[in-house]
């Protein structure tokens, strides 16, 4: 591989570092139009109208894996009959799965009344987040919807919905199923929700994963955050986020140049200590070649080694002099020459090109 791509692997790295700084520097400005958006957007569902903490808790356990448009009117009618928690934890189990029929995953169901029975015991519904955690079927989702909309408290909401604007906005290809990687989602929405309504803000975040940042068809051109997001900006919206480990392909362009003298062609012997093609020959990159001209572009092609697609712009041009460790080689004994595979394709797009260093046409034989 051309040392430009490993210098511009070092520098993605330092992109890639200051990219996530800049986001989380970011994060008021990101917050603020998200919630802008929210107000300006958000679909009248029944249960925004609402800070009651109860009737919220009912939405939340009725959405869990279920529809928005699917739930309303399963939870008109469950509020209708169970209006408070009170209701519920006195009503007999078979009227409540009877209003539940439907919406499936029953122990849902059981589990409300559980909560509801917990509430009126304690006299109250609890108002910090790991009280209300502590109720029966309430995980750390649940609860930090509950505890931000009807008390304020600042606890992000992180599901998958959430996860997966998280990764697009960061460029961040973790793998969403793994601990870490959630762990540092979280920590990151912690961080955009800090000084924010945190009610408001989650909110926002969920209405964004339901409704624009979707997991096959994200609707970047009509996205509030947009000009926030770095996949969007890398292309790679499509690919994240990662679950399971699948690995997102690494997309790095690299330039390389041809200069030809007197039938002979300027290259490079990678060295032995190298873990890649160690002791083959290679073309510059134009940064390897101080005061370099470049006179035309030749193509471009692609080049992949696992999950690393090049894409390589092939320069021709001329040197002034010849930096240490570069030499000129024979073009027409290149044959002989184990050459680097980018390079190979290189100098044959070079002598499939119109006007090329005919000569070029005898590069050399397959290696790598
Ligand atoms: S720009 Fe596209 S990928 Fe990024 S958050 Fe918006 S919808 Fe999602």
């Amino acid at each position: 591989m051309p040392n430009s791509s490993r210098c511009w692997s070092r520098a993605a790295i330092r992109k890639t570092k200051s990219n996530r700084q800049k986001a989380s520097g970011t994060g008021t400005d990101f917050a603020a139009h998200l919630e802008a958006w929210y107000e300006r957007e958000r679909r009248d569902l029944p249960w925004r109208s609402t800070e009651d903490p109860y009737r919220i808790l009912v939405s939340e356990v009725m959405l869990q894996q279920t529809r928005a448009q699917t739930v309303i009117p399963y939870y008109l009618r469950f509020l209708d009959r169970f209006p408070d928690a009170r209701a519920l934890a006195e009503a007999r189990e078979a009227d409540v799965l009877t209003l539940w029929s439907g919406l499936g995953y029953y122990a849902r169901a059981r589990n409300l009344q559980r909560a509801a029975r917990a509430v009126v015991a304690a006299g109250a519904f609890p108002r910090d987040y790991d009280r209300i955690r502590e109720l029966p079927g309430v995980g750390p989702y649940t609860a930090a919807a509950v505890a931000s909309i009807a008390f304020g408290a600042p606890h992000a909401v992180v599901d998958g919905n959430v996860l997966r604007v998280i990764s697009r906005v960061q460029d961040d290809a973790g793998d969403i199923q793994s601990p870490r990687t959630r762990a540092r989602f979280q920590q990151i929405a912690d961080g955009w929700l800090e000084g924010r309504r945190p009610g408001l803000f989650n909110q926002a975040m969920m209405e964004l994963g339901a409704t624009v940042c979707l997991p096959r068809g994200p609707r970047c051109t009509v996205c509030p955050v947009e000009t926030f997001c770095q996949a969007h900006q890398t292309g790679r919206q499509h690919e994240l986020p990662v679950k399971g480990g699948k690995r997102v392909a690494d997309r790095i362009h690299v330039q390389v140049m041809i200069a030809v003298r007197n039938g002979s062609v300027l290259l490079r012997r990678r060295s032995a200590a190298e873990t890649l093609m160690a002791g083959f020959w290679e073309l510059p990159a134009p940064g390897d070649l101080p005061g370099c001209r470049s006179s035309r572009v030749i193509g471009s092609f692609r080049h992949s080694i696992t999950h690393h697609h090049y894409t390589i712009t092939v320069l021709e041009g001329a040197v002034p002099a010849v930096p240490l460790g570069f030499h000129w080689r024979r073009i027409n004994r290149l044959a002989g020459v184990p050459l680097t595979t980018i390079t190979r394709k290189a100098l044959g797009l070079m002598a499939s090109a119109p006007g090329a260093e005919r000569a070029v046409a005898t590069h050399g034989r397959k290696h790598g």
